[in-house]
């Protein structure tokens, strides 16, 4: 997602890769489930959160909407987010305790919190920290890569770079584009190519990502 914010307001300063020590680490959170909490229809989804979410649910994506997940328009593109419960205005996968109950599967987002991603103009990123989010006291320190947890982050750093390269030329190209009707067409496009159809949880999800980018092009 494009954001015009002032960065020397809200992180550090400081840019970070996944070797990096970060001072993020909040003792499991001691109850504390804020950022899981009110915050609107900010955790944007990718590919790879909803092969996880999937995964985790038993669910297709269309089984997913309206109750876990919501779609809006994002810089030209339908795309999901987490959705926000009407009633309790907290992630809907949030459990009593306050746990999230698909830990191990959350989507990236909610692993990266509070740190974030800065993009440069070819879609290569660093980590940034995100110094006003959590509040929690005491942070300790850990590497970004240990923080991620995720499983071949070579692989998923990639698969980062590729997504936002191409949702960021699909959003430059509808930028330019005049006609309403192919507008629609193309804004729709990535969901009905890459969320929509459900994937085969028990296959790598790379593959089936790039076979889906091959099929797109
Ligand atoms: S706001 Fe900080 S302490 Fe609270 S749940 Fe989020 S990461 Fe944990
Ligand atoms: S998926 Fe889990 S970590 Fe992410 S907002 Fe929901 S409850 Fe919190």
């Amino acid at each position: 997602m494009l954001r015009d914010v002032d960065l020397s307001e809200v992180t550090d300063g400081k840019l970070y890769n996944k070797d990096d020590s970060v001072r993020v680490t909040c003792d499991d959170c001691r109850g504390c489930s804020e950022c899981c909490k009110t915050v609107g229809d900010t955790i944007l989804l990718d590919p790879f959160d909803i092969y996880n979410l999937e995964k985790a649910l038993d669910k297709s994506f269309a089984e997913m909407v309206e109750k876990e997940i919501e779609i809006r328009l994002i810089d030209n593109v339908v795309l999901p987010n987490i959705m926000m419960q009407e009633d309790s205005d907290a992630c809907g996968l949030l459990d009593e305790n306050g746990r999230c109950t698909i830990h191990s599967l959350r989507p990236g987002f909610c692993r990266l919190f509070p740190l974030g991603r800065l993009y440069d103009e070819d879609s290569n990123f660093n980590y940034i920290i995100q110094v006003k989010e959590c509040r929690y006291p005491d942070k300790g320190y850990a590497l970004v890569k240990d923080w991620l947890g995720i499983e071949d982050l070579d692989k998923y750093e990639r698969f980062i770079k590729d997504w936002h390269s191409f949702t960021k030329n699909i959003g430059a190209f509808l930028d330019e584009c005049t006609d309403e009707n192919e507008f629609k067409k193309y804004s729709w496009l990535p969901l009905r190519v890459f969320f929509e159809p459900k994937y085969d949880t028990k296959r790598d999800f790379y593959e089936q990502f790039y076979e889906r980018m091959r099929r797109f092009k």
